[in-house]
């Protein structure tokens, strides 16, 4: 394809996140439905050219496990990417139309990830750095496949520069400075999957007496790819019931600390990740052993503990995934 914005006819908003916009278009003279992606980057044009060239990466990348790319132009200001369009959305929107999913449903899906990114790493040593249900898509044929990893090394740059945008999926090594490597994605997917099966954030606190509590919607401030050096090293646990647990929580809820934008529930989230317990698939006895089992693997704390997406392809739940007759079709055409 050789892309141009006017071959392009927009068809239908899909949605926003931090610093950009996806729609769904038709590139008329082929007539193929496409999601077209604008990233908003305030950049050199030496810079974006730099991005465009990383970008095309992506026409090597050939999995059934991954986002068809289509390819990408400058539409100035804007980055423009081209990819596969996937009918049935993102899982976050699918859990938010039926609910909890099933869990072996959400089996398939973590096989899926996992495929996806042992793809990304083994052929392209690329790392994801955003796995979350929103980039993860689902089609009427019962495909799943990952989006948004990062490619462009340039274009990660960029991003942070212009928008701060953090995403609460991110592991508690990566809150604390250290860079990358495959198993920050195990973790983030580890969160994704506790989200799908319970059919919401699992650091919303469920024990607490407010309702506002769910803080996965809370957009934000920090760049993934600049942690910002805070002082969150472990500390002993807390009664979270106590009472001044309770006033402390109530009085910092959506305070906007002054100059960094950044707001007091995201630092209060990102100190939970650090220093609380993983969360865990539960309650205990509601999903299978095996099902608790990888999740734990996946939320382990100290990076060496955990395992590379590579190494969770043999798990016992990932084999039964692999192994399962599971319809992912007729579920799809259940929503
Ligand atoms: P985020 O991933 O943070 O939600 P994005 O800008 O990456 O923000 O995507 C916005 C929304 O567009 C996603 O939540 C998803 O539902 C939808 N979307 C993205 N890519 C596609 C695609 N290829 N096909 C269908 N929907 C998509
Ligand atoms: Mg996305």
């Amino acid at each position: 394809y050789d892309l141009r914005e006017e071959d392009l006819k927009d068809l239908q908003e899909l949605g926003a996140g931090n610093g950009g916009s996806v729609k769904k278009v038709e590139h008329v003279p082929t007539h193929t439905i496409m999601a077209k992606k604008i990233v908003l980057i305030d950049a050199k044009p030496s810079v974006r050219k730099q991005i465009l060239r990383e970008l095309q990466i992506m026409h090597d990348c050939h999995s059934n496990y991954i986002i068809s790319f289509y390819g990408a132009f400058l539409s100035d200001p804007n980055i423009c990417m081209c990819i596969e369009f996937m009918d049935k959305g993102s899982l976050d929107g699918i859990y938010k139309i039926i609910g909890a999913i099933d869990i072996e449903v959400v089996s398939k899906v973590a096989q899926a990830v996992l495929e996806g990114l042992t793809y990304l790493y083994d052929v392209h040593r690329i790392i994801h750095r955003d796995i979350k249900p929103s980039n993860i898509l689902c089609n009427s044929k019962g495909h799943i496949k990952i989006c948004d990893f990062g490619v462009s090394g340039e274009l990660i740059n960029s991003i942070a520069d212009t928008f701060v945008g953090t995403s609460t999926y991110m592991s508690p090594e990566r809150i604390q400075g250290a860079q990358y490597t495959v198993k920050s994605d195990v973790w983030s997917l580890g969160i994704s999957l506790i989200e799908l099966a319970l059919g919401r954030f699992p650091f919303s606190d469920s024990s607490s007496d407010d309702d506002d509590s769910d803080l996965s919607d809370l957009e934000g401030t920090l760049s993934p790819s600049r942690p910002m050096k805070l002082d969150l090293q472990p500390r002993p646990r807390k009664d979270k019931n106590s009472k001044e647990a309770k006033r402390n929580k109530r009085k910092s809820k959506g305070v906007s600390l002054q100059g960094g934008g950044m707001t007091m529930s995201i630092l209060e989230l990102l100190q939970h990740i650090v220093n609380e317990p993983a969360p865990r698939l539960t309650p205990e006895g509601r999903f299978p052993k095996i099902a608790e089992d990888f999740v734990d693997g996946c939320l382990l704390k100290d990076p060496d503990q955990r395992n590379t997406p590579k190494d969770l392809l043999q798990h016992a739940w990932i084999v039964q995934a692999r192994e399962s007759k599971f319809d992912l079709e007729a579920w799809a055409s259940t929503f």
